[in-house]
Formats: C-alpha cells, structure tokens, sequence
C-alpha cells in the first residue's frame, strides 16, 4: 500500500480471443492472461470472463490490482468511445454494454476503451514496425479490412472516431456487393472472406481440386490455410485470385497515400501472416504503380511486427495517453 499505480494494462478483446497483458513503467510486457471468447454467453458471463482473464494476468505478474494505473481496452467497433461503451460487438452478445464504467467499478481505475484496429495501429506505432515514425497508415486485411491513423503522432479519430474505414473505400462504382450495402468496396474486393467466395466457385468448376478437397463449397471452411494449400499445389485460378486481391489492397492504399502522405504503411492481419513476403510484394507493386509518384516515393510499405499483441500494446499506450492528457488539464 501507499504505492504509486505505475503498471497499466492493455486488452484485447476479440471476437474469437481475448487478452490481457500487463505492462511495466518501462513498457516492458510482464504477465499476460488469454483465453477463448466464448461468444454464445451472456453479456454478463462474458463480463465475467474479461475480469478473470484482467485478474489472471495481474496474478500472473505479482501484482494486485491497487498497482494498476489503468486499463486500455481495444474491442471491435462500433463503440462510444467517449462513454466507453460497446455498442454492437460482431460475434458477441454486447449490445450497448457500458464496459468501461463497469471495469472502473470493478478494478476501481481509470478505463479508456478504443476500436481495436486503431488499437492495433497505435501498438506498431509504439513498440512495432511503424515505430520511430509520426505519420502512420495501419491496413489489417483478414475476414474484413480495417484501417488505422496515426497523424502527427496522434491516433487520427475523426469527428465521431470512425475514421481509418480503408475496407469501405469503393475501388469498383458495380462491383461485388459489399457487407455495408455499397457495391466495389476494397473489403468486397480484398479480403479473405471475398477471396473465398471466389475459391469456392473455383472448387465448384473443378478448377481449383484442392480447395474442393480441404473446404468442398463451405464459405466457413475456406480458411487462410486451405487457399495456402491450393497455392502450395500451384493451383494457378487461386494464386490469381490472391495476386488480384493483392492488388486491390495495394490500390486502396494508393488512394489512402494520396489523400494523407504517411511515411510508412504497416500491413498486419491473417492473409499477411498466412501469405506473407510474395503477398506484401505484390500490394507494394500495385501501390507503387497506382499512388502519385511524388507522394509514393519515400513511402515505406512493411509487415506488421506485433502480431496477437498489437491491440493490447496499443491500448495500453492510449491509456496512458488518457491519463497524460487528464493531468494537464
Ligand atoms: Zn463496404
């Protein structure tokens, strides 16, 4: 007791995980907690599951919660961020959940709840593959695409902080239809879920025989691995869909490097992690060839570093980015 707070933590709560770590005054990981979001519960029994997975990893590193500055949560959108609260989480029976005051009454200190891309974004910002640079575009393409913003060295929120929604820029004015209504939006073009939509035509005309084998013409079973399976039999229908997806995201980013003239573009998520250099390379050419030259020369296109721990790192550092702020005002 007596004690200053200096440790922070930092969650990450996903729709198929969750986990917190803690971080020490240095920054530096030391106890984590992660266990696996059980999405049929109740809001309440999901409650439940965050603060054990909070009060393992506190546990885990000697801690008590009366050390904790605070608790930065990343989760998916769409939230009240001001309120802190999640509004509709995909996957999850939260609806209108007031998290961060039920977390503060909890562990009794501060809570900032954020969108977990921008959390993720600001994670490589701080301790990852965007580090050491202040103008950062994040772009995660996995069943969806998200986008992040770092400006200036601030997280770019926007008026109502939504902004970064690089998945919904429209690339196609009649393309596929997208899951926001519009038609040709890069995520209807680039993600794994559009890639899979077509590999299952390829397994139902016979052209691509090991999606057929590995998914047959289930959309949930046409999993990152599988298209590495066809790629890996060089299935050339399916090495095409991927380059073409690729380079659907490389033109996304052109835009996006047009309009905000970040130094550095960082690309995480599962199609990057499954995927990785022959992927990246293909973005990068299709970002070189669609952005304007004198905006795209000095940009650097990199793989995101942190993986897993990207949305948790970064929410702990906009905590503490909270709790700055507060003490000046
Ligand atoms: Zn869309």
């Amino acid at each position: 007791m007596g004690r200053s707070p200096q440790h922070v933590i930092g969650f990450d709560l996903g729709g198929t995980k969750m986990l917190a770590t803690i971080y020490d005054p240095d920054g530096k990981a030391i106890g984590s907690s992660k266990r696996k979001t059980r999405g049929d519960q109740s809001a309440d029994g999901i409650f439940a599951d965050i603060c054990q997975t909070l009060f393992k990893a506190i546990a885990e590193a000697n801690l008590t919660p009366e050390d904790l500055a605070g608790i930065g949560v990343g989760a998916p959108g769409p939230l009240d961020m001001a309120k802190g609260i999640l509004l509709a989480t995909p996957n999850l029976n939260l609806r209108r959940f007031p998290l961060k005051d039920r977390l503060g009454k909890e562990f009794k200190c501060p809570v900032v709840v954020e969108n977990d891309v921008n959390a993720g974004t600001y994670g490589e910002f701080v301790a990852g593959a965007a580090k050491g640079f202040k103008h950062v575009l994040g772009a995660f393409p996995g069943t969806g695409i998200g986008g992040g913003l770092v400006l200036d060295g601030k997280l770019y929120r926007g008026a109502t902080g939504a902004a970064g929604e690089i998945g919904h820029m429209i690339l196609q004015a009649d393309g596929p239809l997208c899951g926001c209504g519009q038609r040709g939006c890069l995520e209807a073009l680039a993600s794994r879920t559009a890639i899979a939509k077509e590999a299952i035509g390829l397994a139902a005309n016979g052209t691509s025989p090991t999606i057929m084998v590995q998914s047959g013409t289930d959309l949930r079973r046409v999993t990152s691995k599988a298209l590495k399976k066809a790629v890996e039999a060089k299935e050339a229908p399916v090495i095409a869909l991927i380059n073409r997806s690729a380079t659907y995201l490389g033109m996304g980013i052109a835009n996006a490097v047009n309009l905000l003239n970040p130094e550095v573009v960082v690309v995480g998520g599962g199609l990057v992690e499954k995927f990785g250099r022959d992927y990246l390379k293909t973005v990068e050419t299709a970002l070189r060839r669609f952005a304007m030259p004198g905006l795209v020369a000095d940009v650097k296109l990199v793989a995101a570093k942190l993986g897993d721990d990207a949305v948790a790192r970064g929410a702990a550092a906009l905590l503490l980015v909270a709790l700055a702020a507060e003490s000046t005002t």
